[in-house]
């Protein structure tokens, strides 16, 4: 574990962000099992890896992120659930999984202790894809889930118990909070993939997130690491973007992803149409993009 140095040349700004932050640890690298060479899957990990996408920012693209990597590596031999943590269900929505009122979701499975297995739908025309819808019930759990016993472990506890599919991944599309439900996908993950937008107030509140983080691996989930960050909506052509990256790469190496997300309007019109971007347009620069960063996701094995 190292301390994560301020440089001198830092905005106010980065300062203000990061000064809490008070370790980070950088990935290890580690030489794929087998070469992607365009052919044939991508290498499975060992274990199924649990990744917690969270930010507590809204609109950064953490549902985007997580839908278009789940469907990237879907589409690449890995066999993926999305579980669904945002009551408003935008992750549910883009991979075509119904998640009305009355459909069992999250909720039931964190609240009422339903099996996972009885929540989980395959995505349609993505036969390695599998979804854990979340319905507007799952806005009430905030609240319910504080007087439960063991309230931040509730999906940990159900995923554990859930082992039907032969799962590589496991990713969780979190709300924009820092709530209760954040803190069930991060005492449920192994590791946190933040997306971070390319504008001016990207970092503000990031302290916060870095701080959560190392308090639940302190004290409920020891093994939690921050393992990726992805630059979302890039726009190339203004100098605050490229200014935004490069400040996110000099703290925090190479824990970001070298793959940059571009602004693309594909991404945002995929989820109308119940698909990720993978299927809806797989020739766009987003689903180009999207397929780079599930890419290096997998070759970057957990030690
Ligand atoms: P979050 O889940 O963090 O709230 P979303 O993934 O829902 O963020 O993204 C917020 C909005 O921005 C959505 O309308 C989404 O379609 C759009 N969006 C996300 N990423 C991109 C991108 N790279 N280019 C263009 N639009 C994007
Ligand atoms: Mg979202």
């Amino acid at each position: 574990m190292t301390q994560t140095p301020l440089n001198p040349g830092d905005s106010p700004l980065v300062r203000e962000a990061l000064n809490s932050v008070v370790s980070r640890e950088t990935p290890t690298a580690q030489l794929p099992t087998q070469t992607d060479t365009g052919q044939g899957a991508w290498p499975r990990p060992s274990k199924c890896r649990v990744i917690a996408v969270a930010n507590q920012k809204g609109g950064v693209g953490k549902t985007t992120t997580s839908v278009n990597i789940a469907a990237a590596l879907s589409m690449n031999g890995e066999r993926v659930l999305v579980v669904d943590l945002d009551p408003q269900g935008n992750a549910s929505t883009a991979l075509a999984t119904e998640h009305r009122g009355d459909i069992p979701d999250v909720y039931q499975v964190l609240v009422d202790d339903l099996p996972m297995a009885d929540i989980v739908k395959q995505v349609p025309d993505m036969p390695n894809l599998y979804c854990a819808p979340a319905t507007i019930d799952l806005a009430g759990a905030e609240i319910e889930l504080v007087s439960l016993v063991a309230r931040e472990a509730r999906l940990r506890r159900a995923l554990t118990a859930y082992d039907a599919l032969d799962l590589d991944y496991i990713i969780i599309d979190c709300p924009p909070s820092l709530g209760l439900l954040t803190v069930n996908a991060l005492v449920a993950a192994d590791e946190v993939m933040i997306p971070i937008q390319c504008e001016y107030y990207a970092l503000e509140g990031l302290g916060q997130l870095l701080r959560n983080v190392d308090l639940i691996k302190a004290h409920l989930n020891p093994t939690l690491r921050l393992s990726t960050i992805v630059l979302t909506m890039y726009d190339g052509r203004t100098r605050l973007a490229s200014q935004v990256a490069d400040e996110v790469r000099a703290h925090f190496g190479d824990t970001v992803l070298n793959t940059v997300i571009p602004r693309s309007v594909r991404l945002s019109e995929a989820p109308s149409y119940g698909q990720s971007v993978m299927t809806y347009d797989p020739g766009s620069s987003g689903a180009m993009a999207y397929m780079d960063a599930a890419r290096e996701i997998a070759h970057r094995a957990l030690v």
